[in-house]
């Protein structure tokens, strides 16, 4: 029974992501009063005569106002302590793997964000990492690829691009158990559908290219803890000393962006699963990969952990690349480009993009479904598939 009278109560609500969308590291600017933040460009913070600052800033690197909001609007967002904004989504992994140890091993996903991998072999290949990469749909693969030297589970869900789920609570239970650190990629989730940390995962990273920042117009990581942690520290260090930090101008447009995040993912999620229904069972297509169906084989989990499915759908055409490429040759609302998350719908044969390392199929296309609408989308793709049909 709640003994508490009313009044002792502090008013202190557990806001939903859409007033957090809106609200979470903004303030009026005490300045001038405006309601939207200034971008604020300016490099150095002047000293007190005592040598403090008084605001908290003080060198761009360090820190920036604008940074310090998105940060702490992406924080309060997936339900963290505190959050890193970096130059890009790659600069993230690249961050957390800078903070290990010369033969250190880890574990991450088997088609892992194919820049993931490169960024292991080429940018840590004097690094001597061991590594891993187990199709962690599968929880056991997980289990047996642990070693006493693991330092880092990576995972992806749903990974690009064929739209693996991983159980994210079972995960957490593996690596708790085993004491080592998880980090969840969560880029096509987006914290609007999907948020890992309460699922048990410690770290939650995002490429803010794609659907946070939302127009295909910045470029941008991030990096959000639980709790303060060694790996998330080192991160920071990685950040602040080594500079892969955002510019003012990129995170204003980020957070501004973010306060359309979830209209705009739900708008995504419902298009996308009309989308997957036309292309399932459409006689030129192999087979479709999008969580939201009933019969992929990640979509129990998928609707435990996540409210809607995601707007990004891969899938395999009949035949080899030279058809994937046909159909993708054949669109004209859709546009052949890479990337994800934007407004605009986009279609890519990925395999050519992520070049010869690709362990994609080459008959596979992947769909960036944007704000267009669905009905339009779909007489775009029947318009092209209907070439391939024979
Ligand atoms: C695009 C992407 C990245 C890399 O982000 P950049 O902003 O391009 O550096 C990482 N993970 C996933 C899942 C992505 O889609």
């Amino acid at each position: 029974m709640d003994s508490e009278p009313h009044s002792s109560r502090p008013f202190v609500v557990k806001q939903q992501i859409e007033t957090l969308a809106v609200h979470a590291g903004r303030f009026v600017d005490p300045a001038t009063g405006a309601l939207v933040a200034p971008i604020q460009l300016s490099t150095t913070f002047e000293r007190e005569p005592g040598g403090g600052y008084p605001h908290g800033f003080s060198y761009s690197r360090d820190n920036n106002p604008n940074r310090s909001a998105l940060e702490a609007c992406l924080a309060a967002l997936e339900g963290g302590s505190a959050a890193l904004a970096f130059a890009s989504g790659l600069a993230v992994p690249t961050a957390i793997l800078q903070g290990l140890r010369p033969g250190d091993h880890i574990v991450a996903p088997k088609d892992v964000y194919h820049g993931f991998r490169s960024v292991v072999r080429e940018v840590f290949a004097n690094w001597q990492l061991e590594t891993s990469y187990v199709d962690m749909s599968k929880a056991r693969n997980l289990s047996a690829a642990l070693r006493p030297n693991t330092r880092l589970i990576w995972v992806e869900t749903p990974s690009n691009p064929l739209l693996k789920i991983t159980d994210l609570a079972e995960v957490a239970r593996i690596a708790r158990s085993a004491g080592v650190p998880t980090v969840c990629d969560g880029t096509f989730g987006t914290p609007a559908l999907q948020r890992p940390l309460d699922h048990g995962i410690d770290m939650v990273a995002h490429s803010t290219t794609k659907y946070i920042g939302g127009h295909s117009d910045l470029l941008g990581g991030v990096l959000i803890a639980r709790e303060e942690n060694p790996l998330f520290a080192s991160a920071r260090r990685s950040q602040k000393l080594g500079g892969a930090v955002p510019s003012p101008f990129d995170c204003w447009l980020t957070l501004r962006s973010i306060e359309t995040l979830p209209l705009r993912v739900r708008a995504q999620s419902a298009s996308a699963m009309e989308v997957a229904g036309f292309l399932h069972g459409h006689e030129a297509i192999e087979e479709v990969f999008y969580p939201g169906l009933p019969h992929h084989p990640g979509h129990s989990v998928a609707a435990r952990q996540m409210s809607q499915f995601g707007g990004v759908v891969s899938v395999k055409v009949k035949g080899a690349a030279v058809e994937a490429m046909a159909v993708a040759a054949a669109v004209r609302l859709f546009t052949r480009a890479t990337s994800l998350g934007g407004t605009h719908s986009l279609i890519e044969h990925r395999a050519s993009m992520e070049g010869p390392n690709t362990a994609t199929p080459q008959n596979l296309l992947r769909l960036s479904i944007g704000l267009e609408n669905t009905v339009d989308l779909i007489a775009d793709l029947d318009q092209a598939l209907a070439g391939s049909v024979r």
